[in-house]
């Protein structure tokens, strides 16, 4: 039975690679600061603690023995990205090193998957973007996490690490947190539906993301740890959309007959009766991206024959189901 340690494992991602690892009859392993439903279950082997705690970290992987490593443990800095920049260097940047030391001294024959993140480019100025795209971080987020993915390709040159990097572009599920615009949208419209909220209040509705369903990017983490070649790759669906996309597929799915009006801060969607259920507010504004963030998924493509399989339609249907 092949073991696989997960850290950030009560996470989003976490949540659906702990699935589909156990569904391929792996042992799975997990740390995370906090238990959940999700971790309560028997079915894993659960370790409450900091990714920052290199000593427990070191302890774990010599108990455990895991065949594979797949550091998930983020932090989410979306509202504040410059609050505690020193501790989100630490998380992003320094943890996933410390783990690669940690194996490099301790258990080379780990396999290690790291989870980077198109915030490493920035404000791209070319796209889509690519393995090869410059990468020009604009947030502590970003520089922590181009340090561990720049990290990554060094123990695997320097010290012969199957030690790989994933760039996932934004990947959402039902189980994704409100903080983010997809699961706002789906679960505000939702509650409208039910008549327990009024209105949704959304910033830039022009935005253009590379959305795709998480469930199928832990897939991709996991063909890349099983090819014979260590190698980074980005992981995205390779479409965009805006956010009024999202909206209007999401209202669609409701059976929401929406129609949109005015321009600016002052647009508004309504219904068919006329009644508001969208409208724009400054304070959901972030600095106005330049280039759209969009994935170039051609190289996993070619390398390991994977591409997503839910489509974008797909995906918002299933954000606004209610289990
Ligand atoms: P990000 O890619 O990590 O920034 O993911 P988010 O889901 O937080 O944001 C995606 C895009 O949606 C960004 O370009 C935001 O500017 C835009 N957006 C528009 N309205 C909102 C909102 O109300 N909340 C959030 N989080 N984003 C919004």
């Amino acid at each position: 039975m092949k073991r696989a340690f997960i850290t950030g494992i009560t996470g989003q991602d976490g949540s659906y690679l702990t699935e589909f690892l156990l569904g391929k009859g792996y042992k799975v392993i997990g740390l995370d600061r906090t238990d959940s439903i999700h971790t309560a279950g028997k079915k894993i082997k659960f370790y409450k603690g900091d990714i920052t705690d290199s000593r427990l970290l070191s302890k774990i992987i010599a108990k455990e023995n895991p065949d594979e490593l797949y550091n998930l443990a983020s932090i989410a800095t979306v509202a504040k990205p410059w609050e505690d920049p020193l501790h989100i260097l630490k998380v992003t940047g320094l943890a996933p090193v410390a783990l690669l030391e940690i194996l490099r001294k301790e258990s080379p024959r780990t396999k290690f998957f790291q989870a980077s993140s198109a915030e490493m480019f920035g404000d791209p100025h070319i796209c889509p973007q690519n393995e090869n795209t410059p990468f020009q971080p604009k947030s502590p987020y970003g520089l922590g996490k181009l340090l561990s993915h720049l990290a990554v390709g060094q123990y695997r040159k320097e010290f012969k690490l199957f030690a790989v990097s994933g760039i996932f572009f934004n990947h959402e599920s039902p189980r994704r947190s409100e903080g983010f615009v997809t699961s706002k949208i789906a679960r505000t419209l939702v509650r409208i539906k039910a008549g327990t909220e009024k209105e949704l209040v959304l910033g830039n509705l022009n935005a253009v993301r590379d959305w795709g369903f998480a469930g199928d990017y832990v897939e991709a983490m996991w063909a890349m740890l099983q090819d014979d070649v260590p190698d980074d790759y980005v992981i995205a669906s390779g479409k965009t959309h805006t956010v009024r996309d999202f909206v209007n597929a999401a209202a669609k799915a409701l059976h929401f007959e929406m129609a949109w009006g005015g321009k600016g801060e002052n647009e508004v969607g309504k219904d068919s009766k006329g009644t508001v259920l969208v409208r724009v507010s400054k304070d959901f504004y972030r600095p106005v991206e330049k280039i759209d963030r969009c994935g170039d998924i051609s190289k996993i493509r070619k390398a390991l024959g994977w591409k997503p399989k839910t489509r974008f339609g797909d995906l918002v249907r299933m954000m606004v189901t209610v289990e």
